[in-house]
């Protein structure tokens, strides 16, 4: 069965002392590693970077209050992967259809840069969660972070699975990544990623 990492983390000590910093300034957010969201039987698993600062860390749930996350569930409503309506909190009843939300860190790190040994340490729980969904097929990642995360998941080479928006890898002869860039505030401001863009990723799925 999957283990998600316990509130108090340890594993991490810059993340750890961020956390700290965080819940004396903000003490009524969440301030813990963000649980995935969506059911562990969903057939579709999909991968982000890290919680937002003011969002996911703060509302508990993956890109929920989080800017990317405006895109993502719109995303998701209108393609019949949520249904329900998103309203940027974890308790607005949005449901997730056949898919799971997750992220490659599950803290939030400072600057939304977790550093490359961050990624290694947090990357057992979403090898474990991988293993624990019995209908997994499809695993899409948001952004090359993620999709290294998967690969490592796997023992994969990169080498062999280059990222690229739009890509699409056989990397078991069960599962699929699909890869896009990610619906960052950054990436759709500087239009390297567009609604139509991101849509045509999720049509996939
Ligand atoms: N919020 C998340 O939960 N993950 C991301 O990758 C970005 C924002």
């Amino acid at each position: 069965m999957f283990q998600p990492p316990a509130a108090d983390c340890p594993l991490c000590p810059r993340l750890c002392a961020f956390r700290y910093e965080n819940s004396r300034a903000y003490p009524n957010y969440h301030n813990a590693p963000v649980p995935s969201f969506g059911k562990i039987e969903a057939r579709i698993l999909i991968v982000g970077l890290a919680p937002g600062l003011q969002g996911a860390n703060a509302t508990g749930r993956p890109f929920t209050n989080d800017y990317a996350g405006d895109l993502l569930y719109a995303t998701l409503l209108k393609f019949g992967l949520a249904r329900g309506e998103y309203a940027c909190r974890a308790d607005d009843g949005l449901e997730l259809i056949d898919c799971r939300i997750t992220n490659a860190v599950r803290c939030v790190p400072p600057q939304n840069k977790p550093t490359p040994a961050e990624q290694a340490t947090c990357r057992p729980f979403l090898q474990n969660e991988i293993a624990a969904m019995p209908n997994l097929r499809h695993i899409l990642a948001l952004g090359s972070i993620a999709h290294q995360a998967v690969l490592d998941c796997f023992g994969l080479k990169k080498s062999r699975f280059k990222f690229g928006h739009g890509a699409k890898h056989a990397i078991s002869d069960k599962i699929t990544l699909f890869d896009s860039y990610h619906c960052s505030r950054y990436n759709t401001n500087t239009k390297r990623l567009t609604t139509e863009m991101f849509e045509a990723v999720i049509a996939q799925l």
